[in-house]
């Protein structure tokens, strides 16, 4: 089962993560977008860290929450709205109960991958942090290692992808050969859970 002080956990690898590859992030987006994705996410996950820090609510579902509401209020780009939704939506899903199964995460975070597949209007292949984030919940049934392997995989593939979502999307065939940062950030995100897992 796993409590509210493992998904404190999973955020608080996430925030050391991004902060860790911040750098790789922007260089990432500099390419195919503005150069501001490593600094998006680290101010992002700075703010979640720091609350997290003060007081860890009691649930699950209501760390994600948490973690989602901040991200929409302190991330500016595409990816804070996105992100946020991510997390809102699958804290959301998780209810209330204080200890859930990995087959709730799994579910859970089905839902919110929808969300933001829902708010962005990307669908798999359009070069973004779905690309990353629908394999990852695939594979979850297979367990937390599976999903990071597919979550770096999903993002390791969107390099040959045009964009189709996004501000990677102006470029038209010129975003083709470069990794896109969200579904790279989101395989931070992946790789965390299972860090956290292990
Ligand atoms: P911005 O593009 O506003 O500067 P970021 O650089 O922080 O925001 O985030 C860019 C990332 O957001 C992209 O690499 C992509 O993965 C993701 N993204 C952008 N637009 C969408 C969308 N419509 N749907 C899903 N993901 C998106
Ligand atoms: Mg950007
Ligand atoms: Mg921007």
């Amino acid at each position: 089962m796993l409590d509210a002080d493992f998904f404190r956990r999973w955020m608080t690898a996430t925030a050391a993560s991004v902060d860790r590859e911040a750098e790789r992030l922007t260089a990432l987006d500099a390419a195919i977008g503005d150069a501001d994705h490593g600094s998006n996410m680290r101010r992002g996950f700075t703010a979640v860290q720091a609350e997290l820090d003060k007081e860890t609510p009691g649930t699950p579902g209501a760390v994600l929450m948490l973690a989602g509401r901040l991200l929409i209020s302190t991330v500016g780009g595409a990816s804070g709205p996105l992100y946020g939704t991510l997390l809102r939506r699958t804290g959301k899903a998780l209810g209330e109960d204080p200890e859930v199964t990995e087959e709730q995460l799994a579910e859970a975070l089905r839902a919110g991958v929808q969300g933001v597949m829902k708010l962005g209007g990307a669908a798999a292949g359009d070069k973004t942090m779905v690309d990353a984030l629908l394999p990852a919940v695939d594979a979850l049934g297979d367990g937390f290692a599976a999903a990071r392997a597919a979550a770096e995989q999903g993002a390791e593939a969107t390099v040959p992808l045009l964009a189709h979502k996004g501000r990677a999307s102006y470029l038209g065939e010129r975003s083709i050969g470069h990794q896109d940062p969200g579904a790279t950030s989101s395989a931070l995100l992946m790789a965390a859970l299972a860090e956290t897992a292990e």
